[in-house]
């Protein structure tokens, strides 16, 4: 049989970029409880755990299966509600460090986040944690995360961790509320000397369903204000929002590395940033690869049902009836979602493998995960 050429933009990566085998992240949300109430949280966390979260045994299972295969290893990211909630931690952080297994942590600012908790967690190998800024002022901020002081403490916590030795990955979720301060958020890591930004591009689920997003023109502006953070040092990394690596590669294709004339947002944001920030300090770089729900991640959620992701609410199964790996490997949907087996405009695109849009966002607008992705801006 002769081989069959595709065109170049359509060979399928290679397969440890498909993440057919295993995940390269999962997210246990370890437990619903959190001390904060946040406007826009997916997994409407409570004050007290929920019944039936995973036992210290079956979380000591889950970190034994990742750890029993040959390495790499996923990275375990251990998020909640609020990770410092659950009084195993530690003993879960050991166990995960004698497997082998990587740790992130996800916890919330508040007093439970102490220099000692830290340095714990640091001895015990965790060297990743990510803490979310939701705005560069204090009104901002505190308006999502509802608790006075709230922006002092979280800028607190990031110097804290940092000078303990973590690398400290900040979040921030986009939303009308603060869409037009993201250069200063972006000027504010830089001070901090924070390097990754990971943003998050709303999917209207749990709280986040009351929270005003953001428009597809818009949100391509932000993509475009995205790759020039990145032009200035800074690794941007997104969730819900695959759509940002089309525009990188478009970006670093093209022969004016400056993209389309910029609608009024993304103005606004370039000057904002270049004020703050001064000029690119490098050229635009195309990824060569992409995750995305279901494809290099799995969520268990804190009673050991597994989804595609915290934000597609889909179960698949769970862990306290199988194994998470064979579950990530084998299901129909996951299987479907690799092969970029979508509808609408996701499943004709040229940037299928390396973007896919948000399944997420897609089950979210239409009930169907394979669907097309309605925030990006060659959809709509
Ligand atoms: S149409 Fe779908 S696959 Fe193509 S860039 Fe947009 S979200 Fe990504």
């Amino acid at each position: 049989m002769e081989p069959v050429t595709l065109p170049v933009d359509r060979v399928p990566p290679p397969a440890r970029h498909r993440y057919d085998h295993q995940p390269r992240l999962v997210f246990w949300e370890t437990t619903k409880a959190c001390p904060l109430a946040c406007v826009h949280c997916r997994a409407v966390a409570q004050p007290a755990p929920a019944p039936g979260e995973l036992t210290t045994d079956e979380g000591i299972r889950l970190i034994d299966e990742l750890g029993a295969g040959p390495p790499p290893h996923p990275v375990l990211v251990l998020t909640g509600g609020d990770c410092l909630m659950r009084s195993d931690l530690l003993q879960l952080a050991a166990r995960a460090r004698a497997a082998g297994v990587p740790v992130a942590i996800a916890p919330a600012v508040s007093p439970r986040l102490s220099d000692d908790v830290l340095a714990s967690l640091r001895s015990l190998g965790v060297r990743h944690l990510s803490i979310s800024l939701d705005g560069a002022t204090a009104a901002t901020h505190e308006g999502v995360r509802q608790v006075p002081g709230h922006f002092a403490a979280t800028l607190d916590a990031i110097s804290r961790a940092s000078a303990l030795g973590f690398q400290v990955q900040v979040n921030t979720a986009v939303m009308r509320a603060n869409v037009e301060e993201l250069a200063d958020v972006a000027v504010l890591l830089r001070r901090l000397g924070v390097r990754i930004w990971e943003v998050f591009f709303l999917v209207t689920v749990g709280r986040g369903t009351d929270v005003r997003e953001i428009s597809p023109g818009e949100t391509e502006d932000v993509c475009h204000f995205l790759v020039d953070v990145a032009q200035r040092g800074l690794v941007v990394r997104t969730v819900e929002g695959p759509f940002f690596r089309r525009v990188q590669t478009e970006r670093a294709s093209a022969a004016d590395t400056a993209g389309s004339p910029p609608g009024s947002l993304l103005a606004h944001l370039r000057s904002a940033l270049a004020w703050g920030l001064g000029p690119p300090v490098q050229p635009v770089v195309a990824p060569s690869f992409g995750t995305r729900d279901g494809k290099g991640v799995i969520f268990v959620a804190h009673n050991g049902d597994v989804f595609p992701s915290g934000f597609l609410p889909l179960p698949l199964g769970n862990v306290r009836n199988g194994g998470l790996l064979d579950l990530y490997r084998d299901h129909p949907l996951l299987r479907s979602i690799r092969a970029g087996e979508l509808s609408g405009r996701c499943g004709t695109c040229e940037h299928t493998d390396l973007c896919g849009g948000s399944r997420a966002r897609a089950f979210a607008a239409t009930g169907d995960p394979l669907s097309e992705d309605p925030a990006c801006a060659l959809v709509s």
